[in-house]
């Protein structure tokens, strides 16, 4: 999924439990969870592109831009970290792009072996429509939330 969703979700899970441990574990969970739900994140099937590399900035400004309208200042570094959190997976997907031996490293193996068995796109003409609501639900719960 897009980082918007990913992040929102960890910064919900922030907002609701205080101990960092359970909301730590929660929020990357909900990352595999979020990502067994089909959808669209980026263009083509090629990672690198000029397309997905806008569409990546563009994403993470609407998450930042979303985070300090949604979240009190007196919250920022908790809610931030366990956001995050909620990202890891695609965060630690990131340097196999550049380097591809880095997803045979111990446990990056097993993780990335489970994200990729995990993910769910959705392809083909409907791709992005598809694809995209159930993201925009779910930016749009999290907003309900944290209002
Ligand atoms: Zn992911």
């Amino acid at each position: 999924m897009l980082i918007t969703p990913h992040f929102l979700t960890g910064v919900v899970i922030a907002s609701q439990v205080p101990e960092v441990a359970p909301a730590a574990l929660a929020a990357i969970t909900s990352h595999y969870i979020l990502d067994a739900i089909p959808h669209r994140d980026y263009f083509d099937k090629q990672y690198l592109t000029w397309r997905n590399i806008l569409l990546t900035i563009t994403d993470g400004i609407i998450s930042l831009g979303l985070f300090y309208w949604l979240v009190p200042d007196a919250h920022w570094g908790y809610y931030f970290g366990i956001g995050a959190l909620a990202m890891l997976p695609d965060v630690l997907a990131l340097p196999g792009v550049f380097y591809n031996q880095f997803w045979q490293w111990p446990i990056i193996k097993q993780m990335h072996s489970w994200h990729t068995e995990i993910l769910q796109y959705a392809w083909g003409e409907q791709g992005w429509g598809i694809g995209l609501l159930p993201q925009l639900i779910i930016i749009s719960v999290a907003i309900y939330f944290l209002r």
